[in-house]
């Protein structure tokens, strides 16, 4: 079945299998094979599969509308589900806008920038300063955020690419400062860049406040993260947090920016909010920003499913089973055990070179040489190698060979959050077995 000619073109490394069913952390091939579900997909299976509590919330949904378009109806799905983010939200970002996914979410914080410098007289701003590496999606218009050959590839003459600044990755920096202040080294970057460009121009930020598939989990020192709001602050430029994949309770609270108590004045969220019972993003904005848009007229922007019923009652039951089942808790308790033990494959590899994160959003990177972190031979193509032999024998991690124009291969183990102790275990006995055969 495997070999079964398809008319899809997705890519996978290797022939996979069908998938069969899912239950909590497991996925199942239609073999009746299991996998643990390490990557939660790409980061989004936050609550695990099939949670009978979310599908029961769903039917109910489903029996009554699965669709009504927003500008005929409002709904209470999608009303909801709007004023429970509200309250989740740190400061004033309780403004929603809902879309069904991460590219989505980040076109719609741009948008939503730019029409708001507008409605200030402010139409001199429209350069999005990103980060790289970085990535935020794969629409031509946030490919012009994310940067580089990468990801943009024959498609970068078609947009017209935003500037960039450094994304800190301290690990590789060999230099003679304190972490504390390369963050403030690399955040002051974004002064010099905003300067050069002419801050009359510079309409917004954006960045992942814990790297995803571009970094590998990568967090910057903590005085990164201040410095760069004092910053925006100081040339009126608004800050967009990307957090698509580290919100929705990741890294251990509901937004990653809690942790450094910074409030973006946007940010972009999707894969954990509707963790994969649905497809579903949203956009929270502050809210003197969006009364700005709508006195002026509106907001100039939609798409058809914005805010269908049926996604946003799947997004709150999420919501609900997150609190009653304390998710967050789980989510940083097992981050801490899930960090110790791949931490401690350190000691037996030598070729695990740095193993980092936040909360349960966790990576490991392979490196031929620790001291220097030189990547591992090309040839050895460790990323797919490793990746295929754990998913053989029933792990599935998230795998990349970048480190933004540095080569190198790091490794995502992010299980659904719902994760127990054991079920660690079971991961890092798989993936034992996987490096071992790897370095034999
Ligand atoms: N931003 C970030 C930080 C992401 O990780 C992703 C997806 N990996 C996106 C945006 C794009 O999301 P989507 O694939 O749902 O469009």
């Amino acid at each position: 079945m495997t070999d079964a000619p398809s008319h899809l073109f997705y890519q996978a490394r290797a022939p996979r299998p069908f998938l069969s069913h899912g239950e909590g952390i497991y996925l199942y091939d239609e073999s009746g094979k299991r996998y643990i579900d390490g990557s939660s997909g790409a980061m989004v299976s936050n609550i695990g599969h099939s949670n009978p509590r979310v599908l029961a919330k769903m039917k109910v949904q489903m029996d009554r509308a699965t669709f009504g378009y927003r500008l005929h109806f409002r709904t209470h799905p999608s009303e909801d589900l709007a004023a429970k983010l509200a309250g989740l939200m740190p400061g004033d970002l309780d403004r929603v806008f809902f879309v069904s996914g991460g590219s989505e979410a980040v076109e719609t914080a741009e948008k939503l920038a730019r029409q708001y410098a507008v409605t200030q007289g402010q139409g001199s701003r429209w350069k999005v300063i990103s980060r790289t590496p970085a990535y935020h999606g794969g629409t031509l218009g946030a490919l012009a955020l994310t940067g580089g050959k990468l990801f943009a590839g024959p498609f970068a003459e078609m947009f017209q690419e935003m500037p960039h600044v450094r994304a800190p990755q301290t690990y590789l920096d060999r230099d003679n400062l304190t972490e504390e202040e390369r963050g403030l080294k690399y955040a002051d970057e974004l002064r010099e860049r905003i300067e050069a460009e002419g801050p009359a121009s510079v309409l917004a930020f954006i960045m992942e406040p814990v790297g995803g598939a571009s970094t590998g989990a990568l967090v910057a020192p903590d005085s990164y993260y201040t410095r760069i709001r004092e910053i925006c602050d100081d040339y009126g430029v608004l800050l967009i947090y990307d957090e698509v994949m580290s919100g929705a309770g990741r890294t251990g609270t509901f937004l990653a920016c809690e942790h450094w108590g910074v409030t973006p004045d946007i940010v972009a969220m999707s894969k954990g909010l509707g963790a994969g019972y649905a497809p579903l993003g949203a956009v929270a904005a502050r809210s003197h920003m969006v009364e700005a848009l709508l006195d002026a007229g509106g907001f100039l922007h939609g798409f058809t499913y914005a805010g269908n019923p049926l996604a946003c009652a799947a997004g709150l039951a999420v919501l609900e089973e997150m609190e009653e089942q304390d998710i967050l808790g789980n989510c940083t308790r097992m981050g801490a055990v899930l960090m110790d033990r791949l931490q401690g494959l350190m000691a037996r590899y030598p070729f695990i070179g740095h193993v980092r994160g936040k909360g349960l959003l966790t990576a490991f990177e392979m490196v031929s040489d620790r001291e220097t972190m030189a990547p591992l031979p090309k040839e050895w193509n460790a990323h797919s190698e490793l990746v295929e032999l754990a998913y053989d024998a029933g792990l599935i991690l998230y795998s990349r060979r970048t480190r933004g124009g540095v080569e190198g291969d790091h490794f995502l183990v992010c299980p659904p959050l719902i994760v127990t102790e054991a079920q660690i275990d079971e991961i890092l006995q798989i993936l034992t077995g996987a490096l071992d055969t790897f370095a034999a």
